[in-house]
């Protein structure tokens, strides 16, 4: 372990080791909002329980957090409606791309898990089946997590995703020929691309990411988001799916439980103690962060945190 005060310099270090990764990713043009992103962005936010926090980089520029809302999604779902979620959706990693139908298919329109598209249309569906105003209540989630009222929807982002949304939009109607939505097609797909349409900074992600760091605790109100249980279940599933087909290396490689999203964003957690945020739009070939990859594996090899 090493001491608090070294934390500025471990990531001031691994800036400076990442720099020459930044341009080398690719960004999400298949949002072609997302495609205007500069890809030399990066930011690092680390943030401790006890609220201590280290910033390098682009930390206070928001960006698309893209699926890591899934977590927030699974959370507030769970919170409503308890285990009954796991009957509609598995919790195996996929192995599969992020997008991909073919699992869909022969596994009779329940997703594998809920962290890939399919399994956050369906918890969507299920939002969307249990609560009064869905898309109200979701946002005043996440900004209680955070403690600020200023997080929005990006309608920007999120009508160009829709306009290119057919596979999202195959997906839905595959899970509906198979009885696994209940609602509209239109209505769940326009709610998913708003949810994955947040945006936020690094050192806000991290702010709502700690609940998941405390047990499901608040660090600042106390309140008791998600039971313990519910906690145990949702990071396990963080570490098992949280990077699609990248599962197992980002376990080998940084040994936290996480989430990336498209917009090149990945929020981790070492339970009681940390949550730690990285931003850098250029994505790998599988759909995760070239650089916060690197960056995070780094992190936890110098300071000795991960799980494991
Ligand atoms: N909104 C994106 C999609 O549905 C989210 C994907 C991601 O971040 N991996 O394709």
């Amino acid at each position: 372990m090493v001491s608090k005060m070294d934390y500025q310099k471990v990531l001031e270090d691994i800036r400076k080791e990442v720099e020459p990764l930044l341009d080398k990713g690719l960004v999400a043009d298949y949002i072609p909002e997302l495609a205007k992103v500069d890809i030399t962005k990066f930011g690092i936010h680390l943030l401790f329980l006890d609220d201590s926090s280290f910033s390098v980089g682009d930390t206070e520029e928001k960006f698309s957090i893209q699926s890591i809302s899934k977590v927030f999604m699974l959370a507030h779902c769970v919170s409503h409606i308890g285990k009954k979620v796991y009957d509609r959706i598995n919790v195996e990693p996929s192995g599969d791309p992020f997008n991909s139908l073919v699992q869909l298919e022969y596994e009779n329109g329940i997703p594998r898990n809920p962290f890939i598209n399919s399994g956050a249309l369906v918890v969507t569906d299920l939002l969307i089946s249990h609560l009064q105003d869905p898309r109200q209540q979701f946002l005043d989630f996440i900004r209680e997590l955070v403690g600020q009222n200023d997080i929005y929807y990006d309608k920007q982002i999120a009508r160009s995703e829709k306009a290119c949304g057919y596979k999202n939009a195959a997906m839905v109607n595959l899970m509906k020929s198979y009885g696994n939505i209940e609602n509209d097609v239109e209505e769940v797909l326009d709610l998913y691309f708003d949810f994955c349409s947040v945006s936020m900074t690094c050192s806000e992600l991290a702010k709502a990411f700690r609940v998941f760091a405390n047990h499901g605790k608040g660090v600042i109100d106390e309140k008791k988001y998600i039971s313990e249980s519910q906690f145990k279940r949702i990071t396990a599933i963080m570490q098992t799916c949280g990077f699609y087909d990248e599962a197992g290396e980002f376990a080998f490689r940084v040994g936290l439980p996480g989430k990336s999203g498209v917009g090149g964003g990945i929020a981790a957690i070492l339970p009681s103690q940390y949550s730690i945020v990285v931003w850098s739009p250029g994505l790998n070939k599988k759909g995760n962060s070239l650089a916060g990859l690197k960056a995070l594996e780094l992190f936890t090899t110098i300071t000795g945190t991960s799980i494991f």
